[in-house]
């Protein structure tokens, strides 16, 4: 049984950094009155509770969102992104952070659709509890890679898939390429986002993920990255990254500019990395 849990994680520089892209690749689908499908392959539970005994023991989310949730930004995605925290946390404490399924909930239209794809029951449970009365969304009980193929091209055809897996067991490295090149060729239109963690250099496999994704001459393909630190020999998560398929016009331009905003709140060692591949 794999124990992989986000309520430790959540709200981190990895999450600041998803879901900005999520915002940003959500805000282009709004661009044309056509519906769209969002597929989410890894959901979680949706919401998490910053209050908790995990969040409190980590201090993942104090040392990420908790920097900048009150702050202000003129950069309009930041600026968004700082709306829905606020939005989330009414009062004067940060205490409930949006997971993806709410990032991508909060900017839903009435005909937009939401699969949510989470394997581990307990997730599901919660993930049920949060969303069950929105018509505009389908809960999953699966295995995400098998899930997304299953699932696609979805109707509405236009959208996007976020590939966030935990990366516990090295072959997901494997398997996201191989699920993103069937799911390329099932749904060739659609965008997917693909979330990666940096590691120390003796567990990093991050770099390796670019490449294949590279080499398999994916279209429109991109790479953004966020480190908080240097790469050490054997420490843990020092940045992530998003690799995108079918990237949005200007897409690039926008996440940098956010980016850019970052060092700010999260310490003079942040670095952003903005690359076309
Ligand atoms: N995407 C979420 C967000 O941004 O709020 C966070 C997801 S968390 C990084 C990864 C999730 O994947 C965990 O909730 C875990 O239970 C779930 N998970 C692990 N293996 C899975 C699989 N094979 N299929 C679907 N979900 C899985």
């Amino acid at each position: 049984m794999l124990s992989y849990r986000h309520g430790f994680h959540a709200g981190n520089h990895a999450d600041i950094l998803k879901h900005l892209t999520l915002l940003a690749l959500l805000d282009r689908l709004l661009d044309k009155q056509k519906p769209f499908s969002v597929i989410d392959t890894h959901a979680g539970r949706g919401i998490y509770d910053l209050g908790s005994d995990e969040a409190r023991k980590t201090g993942e989310a104090e040392a990420g969102v908790g920097r900048l949730w009150q702050s202000q930004s003129t950069d309009p995605l930041l600026s968004q992104y700082l709306q829905l925290l606020s939005d989330f946390n009414p009062g004067s404490q940060l205490r409930r952070y949006p997971g993806s399924p709410a990032v991508i909930q909060s900017l839903l239209r009435a005909d937009d659709r939401l699969s949510l794809i989470e394997l581990h029951a307990r997730e599901v449970a919660l993930l049920r509890q949060n969303f069950h009365t929105d018509s505009r969304l389908a809960i999953h009980e699966r295995d995400g890679f098998e899930g997304v193929l299953a699932l696609c091209p979805p109707t509405p055809r236009r959208g996007l898939v976020l590939m966030d897996p935990p990366y516990e067991v090295k072959t997901d490295y494997r398997q996201v390429l191989s699920v993103c090149e069937k799911l390329h060729r099932k749904w060739s239109t659609g965008i997917i986002a693909v979330w990666y963690p940096l590691l120390g250099r003796a567990r990093d496999q991050g770099g390796w993920l670019c490449e294949r994704f590279a080499q398999k001459k994916f279209p429109a393909l991109n790479r953004l990255e966020l480190t908080v630190g240097p790469q050490a020999e054997d420490l843990g998560m020092h940045g992530s990254g998003m690799l995108i398929i079918n990237t949005p016009w200007q897409l690039p331009e926008r996440m940098e500019a956010a980016l850019q905003q970052l060092p700010t709140w999260l310490g003079d060692a942040t670095k952003v990395r903005v690359e076309q591949l």
